[in-house]
């Protein structure tokens, strides 16, 4: 079976419309698979649990992908699904992702997701989360739970009344880590303009940032501050005012943002954004930004960069900032901790760049590698 898509990010502004519908239409879901224990045994799993709640109208299902590195990580997602197989083949694909993440970032965690599926009306969100946070707990801290779309810190805090197996709450849970994306974001940035260009800060460098969302906010902020050019597109134009009113940045369509003659293409929006009729027209030597799942099909695209000299800051290494800081929130509270964790990030991705270079092989690839040495 072939065995492709590793996203996962804790995700976050939940109450984003543009970002529902990019985590529902642009993630690269898979469709759903006949046999679910076939691919969750093809992924080397792990745990699924399930949760029927009648009374609250909670269905739930908890895939827990792996716990070798420490207890297992993960958003609670809860959308609407199609299907009970789509369902749950979500929530197996997403906890498969954040084992690499968590791997890939050396955090001692391993990778889960909660996926609720959420029906037309929650009647009684407090019930229904204090039922989910009572399923949570009964896993014994196996599995450490964290806002994703469709929830918020709002229901963070009403899990933490029923487990202690929760981060992102609003009392010492962090609140929103998109600003710790960015930063491990603009370090990825650093790593491979040092690597690439030979430049130690990012002075005059040309960044172009698609999507000015939450990360692509901060980003273009800590950018602009470092120095660098930049030009940004969104299609969502209030989003797009807010930085032009803010940075010193130039704006461009969606669509001519694939061609912006720059040093460095940021994608901070969809997924599946780098395929084989976008990646011919970049005009870039670096890619390296936010979005989950940059490569719509991981092995050819990862080549298809590699073959046009383009360097690929591997996007779950490059991404991590949030899920660093959500774990470090809860493993220690240490702040100056996380924030050193996330800078790591920087000589994390000059490896992968070196190894890369001395075995010849694309990126990305060399990422999953690392990734699995570690996992298995
Ligand atoms: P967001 O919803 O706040 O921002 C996404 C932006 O992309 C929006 O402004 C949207 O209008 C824009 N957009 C959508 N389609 C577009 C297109 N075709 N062209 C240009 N812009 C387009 O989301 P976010 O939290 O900033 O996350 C951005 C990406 O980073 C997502 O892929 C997300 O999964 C990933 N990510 C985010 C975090 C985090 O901490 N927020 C962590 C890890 C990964």
């Amino acid at each position: 079976m072939e065995i492709k898509n590793l996203s996962g990010g804790l995700s976050l502004n939940p109450n984003n419309e543009d970002f529902l519908a990019m985590q529902t239409q642009n993630d690269n879901t898979p469709p759903s698979y006949d046999d679910v224990f076939q691919y969750a045994k093809d992924l080397n799993y792990g745990e699924l649990h399930f949760k029927i709640d009648k009374k609250t109208g909670l269905f739930a299902v908890v895939a827990i992908h792996s716990t070798k590195l420490g207890p297992a990580i993960g958003g609670c997602r809860c959308i609407p699904y199609a299907s009970t197989q789509a369902a749950i083949t979500d929530a197996v694909r997403l906890a498969y992702g954040m084992s690499y993440k968590a791997a890939i970032c050396e955090l001692p965690h391993g990778g889960a997701k909660a996926v609720l599926m959420r029906p037309p009306v929650i009647a009684n969100r407090q019930a229904y989360f204090q039922s989910f946070a009572e399923f949570v707990n009964e896993l014994n801290g196996r599995y450490v739970t964290a806002m994703d779309s469709g929830t918020d810190v709002n229901d963070m805090d009403i899990i933490a009344t029923k487990t202690r197996y929760v981060t992102c709450t609003s009392e010492g849970g962090g609140g929103d880590p998109s600003p710790f994306t960015a930063l491990g974001v603009k370090r990825g940035i650093e790593a491979a303009v040092k690597f690439k260009l030979g430049q130690d800060n990012l002075r005059d460098v040309h960044v172009a940032i698609q999507g000015a969302g939450h990360v692509g906010y901060y980003l273009a902020r800590d950018l602009v501050e470092a120095g660098a050019r930049v030009t940004m597109a969104d299609i969502n134009t209030a989003n797009l005012e807010r930085c032009k009113n803010e940075f010193k940045i130039e704006i461009v369509s969606p669509e001519s943002i694939y061609e912006i003659n720059c040093d460095v293409f940021a994608p901070c929006a969809l997924g599946a954004g780098l395929n084989a009729t976008t990646i011919p027209r970049l005009n870039t030597t670096i890619v390296a930004g936010a979005a989950n799942n940059q490569l719509k099909d991981i092995d050819e695209d990862d080549k298809l960069l590699f073959e046009r000299g383009i360097l690929y800051a591997p996007d779950f290494l490059i991404n991590s900032g949030g899920l660093i800081y959500a774990a470090s929130v809860y493993d220690h509270g240490n702040f100056e901790q996380a924030k050193n964790h996330i800078l790591n990030i920087y000589d994390a991705l000059i490896k992968i760049f070196t190894r890369a270079k001395a075995e010849h092989k694309p990126t990305n690839h060399i990422a999953q590698v690392i990734a699995d040495e570690r996992l298995y």
